[in-house]
């Protein structure tokens, strides 16, 4: 039996209500603007380059008066952003050469990504994905007639994974239909779901959602991105659940981010709070260089002593795998010693 969602708001009315101004943002939070590193000013020039997105759920973990929350800081555009360094680029991945098709990236041998929608429900300000351009790139002007064929002419391909922007952005009309098309695949055992929106819009896991997710053969895996402890919320909790009762796989990557989670102790943590909730920590990516993002970066050097303290607080299955994405590389690469 999979527990009834209350359902009081629907996921997409949250979505609509998500604030969109950082001063609105600063305000309900009872935080001064002035007191932000670029000020007013800088919230406004952040603005233009990533517009802010945050909705109300994710909004009420953050704590009041505080201008250095570490969910607010992953979410408020400030000046810096718009410093350029050398070696920031836009497409830090170069992932517009192993994209076949419109909405399919495929770049290791048994998984292919599909980016199911273009949008998010919370804009990060580190993302690197920030600059792809999806509008173009959409898994809708493909068709999803020239995906099928596409696998199956790559029969090593066994895995599916829904992506971004953050697949469930879709409506579950929608992924259900895909998801249903996929099935006809015998090659296919997983689906993957990578998404950071049940942690900002926890209703998203909704009656409608577990529907198709428990009457699907592929084995479900959802990977979440939570950065920091503050994220898992009660309500969070209580999607996770409803996850779990659907026997859905949960894992959990994060970014490793200066001025957000970059301590040991916020780190096992993390890993504690997901246990606890049936959620492995999977992956610490280290941080991409892309444009507009250089004040989260964090060097190796201290990415690796960081995570020699983290090795050493945790039992090694909570440990997640300290990875970096290099351009032409066939899997993500360990972070070496
Ligand atoms: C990260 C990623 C995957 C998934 O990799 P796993 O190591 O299986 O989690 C697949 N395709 C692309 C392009 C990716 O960036
Ligand atoms: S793709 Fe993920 S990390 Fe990037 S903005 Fe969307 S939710 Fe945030």
């Amino acid at each position: 039996m999979i527990p009834k969602t209350s359902e009081t708001h629907h996921w997409s009315d949250e979505l609509k209500r998500a604030l969109v101004d950082p001063l609105s943002l600063c305000q309900q939070l009872n935080i001064n603007p002035q007191q932000l590193p670029g000020g007013i000013e800088g919230l406004k020039k952040g603005q233009q380059l990533f517009k802010t997105l945050v909705p109300q759920p994710f909004i009420k973990l953050m704590q009041q008066g505080n201008p250095r929350d570490p969910l607010l800081l992953q979410v408020l555009p400030l000046g810096a952003e718009n410093q350029a360094v050398t070696g920031f680029v836009t497409d830090p991945l170069q992932e517009s050469k192993y994209n076949p098709l419109p909405g399919l990236i495929h770049k290791y041998t048994s998984r292919v990504l599909l980016t199911t929608s273009g949008a998010c429900a919370v804009n990060c300000r580190y993302c690197f994905r920030r600059h792809f351009p999806y509008a173009q790139n959409s898994l809708s002007s493909s068709g999803s007639q020239a995906i099928l064929d596409y696998l199956q002419k790559h029969p090593k391909v066994n895995e599916v994974i829904f992506s971004g922007g953050d697949p469930l952005a879709t409506p579950d009309t929608r992924l259900a239909t895909l998801v249903k098309q996929l099935e006809s695949l015998p090659q296919l055992k997983r689906l993957r779901i990578h998404t950071r929106l049940p942690v900002v819009i926890p209703s998203r896991i909704n009656t409608e959602f577990l529907n198709w997710v428990t009457k699907t053969r592929l084995t479900l895996v959802m990977v979440l991105h939570i950065n920091h402890p503050q994220e898992i919320g009660a309500e969070l909790i209580q999607a996770l659940g409803r996850l779990k009762s659907a026997g859905v796989r949960l894992l959990n990557q994060s970014v490793l981010l200066a001025g957000i989670n970059d301590q040991a102790s916020i780190l096992a943590e993390l890993s504690e709070a997901l246990f606890t909730q049936g959620v492995m920590p999977y992956y610490l990516h280290t941080f991409d260089p892309v444009a507009g993002a250089a004040h989260f970066a964090i060097d190796d050097k201290q990415a690796r002593q960081i995570y020699a303290e983290l090795l050493a607080e945790l039992p090694g299955f909570l440990v997640p795998k300290l990875v970096r994405e290099y351009p032409n590389q066939p899997a993500k690469t360990p972070l070496g010693w």
